[in-house]
């Protein structure tokens, strides 16, 4: 069975839930082959080997030095050495980066935001607000698929997780953008947008820039804040944390939305959700269509009983 080599998204070694998502995706394609870059690979093995990858290409950290082209270099290499079936990336701003030169150099194609991918390579797109579905397969060489995060529901399954230390002679273009520093991002106490349990989003119905009201009930449920495009339009939330068609997708347990009317293009990153709460002061909102429990009232008198409520059940 051919390999399907997968980039693996980490944070300070840790593996995110994306890569375990990508590495279910790849089982219905081949052989699954986790690619990871730099220290750290001894510890993260357990986990790529539970969500089924076979090998792990282990890369030196130097790749890490300069900015995207490297990893293309190494998997466009990996991908002719092992005769590759197929490259998996999650759809992150710079990993769709890394996929489109990858491609490049492969001669083949690129397919971003994919939200899921048959066994013979035919990649799915939700378009429209996820009225719509699109088909795509690359038909030359080896194709590179950028899989939107939480579009596919990650299932575990051994693998051996056979570690290979692998290098690139990396091209002077590759080292022509350096990392000159990395700021560790302010994140507080609160979990990764789109790897968050639950996830409480503000809209425009807050009102204004004090989105405490929102992140008070996160705080209080330890989950990720999120905002609709309106609310980020407005300057009231920063566009990191943007839910929907432009933003970022999530698939929570628990989807809580305040003040947000439930247009297309929001609900194409949240509707997933296993459950989905609105409040929301207009009992004719579309948000309500989609809700698993509807509260019709004002978001700043019901956010913040509730916030109190399960602050005293701690
Ligand atoms: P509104 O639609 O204005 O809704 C506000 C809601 O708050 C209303 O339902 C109102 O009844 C309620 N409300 C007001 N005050 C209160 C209160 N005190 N208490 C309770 N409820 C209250 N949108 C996204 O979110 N994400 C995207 O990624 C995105 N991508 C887009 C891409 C394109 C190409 C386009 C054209 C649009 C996109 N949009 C996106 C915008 C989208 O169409 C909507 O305009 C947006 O989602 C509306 O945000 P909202 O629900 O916060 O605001």
């Amino acid at each position: 069975m051919a390999e399907v080599l997968v980039l693996v998204d980490q944070v300070d070694g840790e593996v995110k839930k994306v890569t375990t998502e990508l590495l279910t995706l790849a089982r219905r394609i081949g052989e699954p082959a986790a690619v990871w870059i730099g220290e750290g690979a001894d510890d993260a093995k357990a986990k790529l080997a539970e969500f089924g990858a076979e090998k792990v290409y282990v890369a030196p950290a130097e790749l890490n030095d300069y900015v995207v082209a490297p990893k293309a270099e190494l998997l466009a290499k990996l991908a002719g050495e092992k005769s590759a079936a197929a490259i998996l990336v999650s759809a992150t701003a710079e990993n769709k980066e890394v996929a489109g030169r990858t491609a490049v150099k492969l001669g083949s194609g690129v397919l971003t935001d994919v939200v899921d991918v048959t066994a013979d390579l035919v990649a799915e797109h939700s378009i429209f607000g996820g009225t719509t579905i699109t088909h795509a397969k690359v038909r030359a060489g080896v194709p590179v698929i950028a899989v939107r995060p939480n579009s596919i529901p990650a299932e575990p399954a051994q693998g051996a997780a056979v570690e290979e230390q692998v290098s690139v002679e990396l091209s002077d273009a590759a080292k022509a953008a350096k990392v000159v520093e990395r700021v560790k991002q302010e994140k507080g106490a609160r979990p990764e947008l789109t790897e968050a349990a639950i996830v409480v989003s503000g809209g425009r119905g807050v009102g204004s820039d004090d989105f405490s009201v929102v992140e008070n009930l996160a705080d209080s449920l330890g989950a990720a804040v999120g905002a609709s495009r309106a609310a980020v339009d407005s300057g009231w939330y920063p566009n990191q944390f943007q839910v929907g068609q432009t933003g970022k997708t999530v698939s929570p347990q628990l989807y809580i939305a305040l003040g947000i009317s439930g247009a297309i293009q929001h609900r194409a990153g949240m509707q997933t959700s296993k459950t989905i709460v609105a409040v929301n002061k207009d009992p004719e909102a579309p948000i309500h269509e989609i809700s698993d429990f509807s509260v019709i009232g004002d978001l700043h008198q019901v956010a913040p009983q509730l916030t109190e409520e399960i602050n005293k059940r701690k």
